[in-house]
């Protein structure tokens, strides 16, 4: 068997910007994966001629010139928008919040009527200082809104109380007065044509990748073929969980093609905000490319419990398991020739540009060694 420079364990985005800037700078690289295929939880798949995001909605957005410019010599981006809307018990609402769900939910005209609602839900409230998802909601929209689009949503999402939830996780959506229905604040936005697949395979086109190989299931072999190892898996399984385990939110995907019909929902996402609804949202894929096709895919997505045999998705970044991460943080860095990297790795909720970005940083800092 070959010897390389690297064994790349994952080829999700982390793992596949990794293998290509390496090999581009001559290095070799062997990149697994346990999966059947390439691309992580962006990978994409067409049915139909519908391009299906296969693992969620994925959004490409970004303020970093330098990230939208890598990103687009791998592919052409379309100029698609995210706009979202709320199904509460059949009611519609657009989001993120902003003037037309004011107007939605309380038929005011004007930013100073939104602000003045606000304000006076919060002052009814009485929180000045939010400390907890509920209060930091409340805080920014008011109790209406609260309680329509975000209590039922939240506690389905992450199965806790939003009183036990961190302020932060809510902080992600903008809250704007204006008319505006983007979700994102992003200055560039869009999504690949035909999809993120063709990406990832050009990102390893200089690599040898190997798929369906648990790096676990043969981990001493694995390590004898290459220098070094560059791990995008679980930290906490990478250990042996001597530590204890560190907790995710995992969900389900249930994809139906629907033939003959042309159009399910009008819109590409459309969130279940009630909490009698067990999905959260409902995703139509053809929409994210304006497709015409004479049938639709749709995806209804389900949180689950986390165990084993379960995907983790969304680490649970509460204090106990940040601790814990760092414990085992600390571990990572007596490794000689180990390094961990990729939103498992670091046990952080990283969108799609924020892990170009890292990658990136991560082999200047592998040169400079
Ligand atoms: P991953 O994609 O998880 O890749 C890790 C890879 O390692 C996987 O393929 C896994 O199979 C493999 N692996 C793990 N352990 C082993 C092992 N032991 N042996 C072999 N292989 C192993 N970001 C955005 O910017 N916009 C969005 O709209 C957006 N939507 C999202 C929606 C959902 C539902 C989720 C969950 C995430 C979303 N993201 C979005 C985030 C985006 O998915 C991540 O930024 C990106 O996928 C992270 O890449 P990664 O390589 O770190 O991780
Ligand atoms: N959220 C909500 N209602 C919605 C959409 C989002 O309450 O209709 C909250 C929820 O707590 C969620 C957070 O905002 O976890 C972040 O939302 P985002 O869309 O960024 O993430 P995701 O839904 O993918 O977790």
């Amino acid at each position: 068997m070959k010897h390389y420079d690297y064994l790349i364990v994952g080829c999700g985005l982390f793992g596949s910007v990794v293998a290509r800037e390496l090999t581009e700078r001559k290095k070799t690289c062997l990149v697994i994966d346990k999966r059947n295929h390439i691309g992580g939880n962006i990978y994409t798949e067409h049915i139909n001629d519908i391009v299906v995001h296969k693992y969620g909605a994925h959004i490409f957005h970004t303020d970093n010139k330098q990230v939208w410019d890598y990103i687009n010599s791998f592919a052409e981006f379309n100029r698609y928008t995210n706009s979202p809307l709320a199904n509460y018990k059949g009611e519609l609402y657009n989001l993120p919040f902003n003037m037309n769900t004011f107007y939605q939910i309380w038929g005011v005209r004007t930013p100073a009527e939104a602000i003045s609602k606000i304000e006076t839900q919060r002052l009814e409230a009485c929180i000045e200082k939010p400390r907890n998802l509920e209060e930091q909601a409340i805080f920014l929209v008011g109790k209406d809104i609260y309680e329509k689009l975000i209590k039922g949503y939240t506690e389905k999402q992450w199965a806790r109380s939003a009183i036990d939830l961190p302020a932060f996780i809510i902080q992600r959506l903008p809250v704007r007065f204006t008319f505006d229905n983007n979700y994102f604040d992003a200055k560039y936005q869009g999504i690949p044509i035909g999809g993120y697949t063709s990406i990832i395979e050009k990102m390893l086109a200089k690599a040898d990748v190997v798929l369906n190989v648990d790096y676990f299931s043969d981990k001493v072999y694995l390590d004898s073929l290459a220098d070094n190892i560059i791990c995008t898996g679980e930290i906490d399984r990478y250990f042996d969980y001597c530590y204890g385990t560190l907790e995710y939110r995992s969900l389900k995907f249930e994809t139906t093609l629907l033939k003959n019909q042309t159009n399910f929902q009008g819109n590409a996402v459309v969130n279940y905000t009630d909490s009698d609804t067990q999905y959260t949202r409902i995703i139509e894929h053809k929409h994210f490319e304006y497709g015409r096709q004479p049938d639709t895919v749709i995806t209804k997505e389900y949180p689950v419990t986390f165990a084993e045999g379960e995907e983790p998705y969304y680490p649970i970044n509460d204090s106990d398991n940040n601790r814990l991460y760092e414990s085992y943080r600390q571990l990572s860095l007596q490794q000689k020739g180990v390094y961990f990297g990729g939103r498992l790795a670091e046990f952080k909720y990283y969108d799609m540009d924020r892990i170009i970005e890292r990658a990136l940083k991560f082999v200047l800092q592998l040169e400079s060694k």
